[in-house]
């Protein structure tokens, strides 16, 4: 079977559903969405849903600002409660380093019209009285920041995609590319073939996998990060914010009548390994009590893996890929990826539609940087 579509986008995560609802409502033609699986299953089910202002490169606070303005209305935008909890991101600063990179950070995240303070120790245990203090120098906290449900909010753009004409094939993925004289001809499924001048790569932890198809390096690499849940939990209130603990990137939030937490662990090599490793398991629990000792007393109901992509730079590729005409990528958001989706689709929008991103430059991002050795390194990763 062979088709026409002005553009397919491949993966139904929050980045292909907000891409394509985007382009939708710009009027951008026949869109076809491929999704392997089905939507919201892939790094997107497994999100904490954090979203935050508190970058350390202006594009990042940028790409969150543009986002923001849509998590902040989604409800009258698209009919859906994503269940936003506007409780703040407080970070943790145990060293004098973090404290000057942070204090950097502030600087240029107040300048740019982010509600953030620094904070004493005293203003911290206000703000989480459940942390240990004792080696804590300061930290940053932004109210606006907060936490909302990944489901919902990409349900909610592939429900408005598909009301503006979008079709998203569950159970299809891309298996090939036809590229013939460096441009994109189609895309292949198993159904057949579908002619288009325009593909766009949201395939999240598979990102590398789908560009290897078009004979394409697209550097993105899946790592398995795991989250716990406690069961019903109340020595600690349900108004303490997103808290995080820089130095060993553990965090813990509010979650239903108990609290969510988890911490990277370093030493993860990549690889698609979906199980929960019991061990990090008991490392992240000691991690947990050792900063909030009152979670001694709790107990973990359920925890579940999935999959950071991560780039060289911990930042996405964004925008048209160098040696295939016709082929776009808006993937590699390494962990904060869920936040951004709002923003990337209308940027996606802009690229495609105006010929050039006019709400913010994502220049940085370019997919073309790491062969030219232009890295753009974020630092406040999770
Ligand atoms: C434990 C954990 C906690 C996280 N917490 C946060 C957080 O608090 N805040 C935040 O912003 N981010 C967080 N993230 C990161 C966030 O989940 C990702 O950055 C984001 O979801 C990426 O979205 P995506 O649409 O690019 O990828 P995905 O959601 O992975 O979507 C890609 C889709 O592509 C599909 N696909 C793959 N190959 C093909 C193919 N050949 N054909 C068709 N379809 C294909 C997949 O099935 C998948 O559905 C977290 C991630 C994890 C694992």
């Amino acid at each position: 079977m062979s088709e026409r579509a002005d553009i397919v986008v491949i993966g139904a995560g929050i980045m292909g559903c907000s891409v394509a609802y985007h382009l939708a409502a710009r009027g951008a033609g026949r869109i076809v969405v491929l999704e392997r699986d089905e939507i919201a299953r892939g790094s997107t089910a497994d999100a904490a849903g954090g979203i935050r202002l508190q970058f350390s490169t202006e594009t990042n606070i940028v790409l969150s600002q543009l986002s923001f303005e849509v998590w902040e209305h989604f409800d009258e935008l698209f009919g859906v409660d994503i269940g936003l909890h506007q409780q703040g991101y407080l970070f943790l600063l145990t060293t004098p380093e973090e404290v000057a990179a942070f204090q950097a950070n502030l600087d240029l995240q107040r300048a740019l019209g982010v509600p953030v303070r620094w904070v004493s120790p005293g203003d911290i245990q206000e703000l989480n009285p459940a942390v240990r203090v004792d080696d804590v120098l300061g930290g940053t906290f932004c109210p606006r920041d907060g936490w909302c449900d990944p489901y919902s909010a990409t349900m909610g753009f592939a429900q408005a995609a598909r009301r503006l004409g979008v079709e998203i094939r569950e159970g299809c993925p891309a298996i090939g590319f036809e590229v013939s004289a460096g441009r994109l001809q189609a895309v292949t499924t198993p159904d057949g073939r579908i002619e288009t001048p325009l593909a766009i790569i949201c395939a999240g932890p598979w990102t590398q996998e789908v560009g290897k198809l078009a004979g394409v390096d697209l550097p993105v690499l899946p790592y398995r990060r795991m989250s716990f849940v406690t069961e019903r939990f109340d020595l600690v209130p349900k108004t303490i914010p997103m808290t995080i603990e820089f130095a060993t990137s553990l965090y813990f939030h509010p979650e239903g009548d108990g609290f969510l937490f988890g911490m990277s662990n370093p030493d993860e090599p990549p690889g698609f390994d979906k199980r929960v490793d019991e061990a990090w398991m008991v490392r992240t629990v000691e991690a947990l009590c050792r900063r909030a000792p009152v979670f001694e007393q709790a107990r973990v109901k359920r925890g579940w893996a999935g999959f950071y992509e991560i780039t060289p730079d911990h930042n996405p590729l964004l925008g048209y890929v160098d040696d295939v005409e016709g082929l776009l990528v808006a993937a590699g958001f390494s962990g904060h990826g869920f936040m951004q989706g709002p923003a990337v689709g209308r940027c996606i929008a802009e690229l495609v539609l105006d010929g050039a991103v006019r709400c913010a430059d994502i220049s940085a991002f370019a997919p073309g940087r790491f062969r030219e050795g232009k890295l753009v390194q974020e630092q406040n990763v999770i």
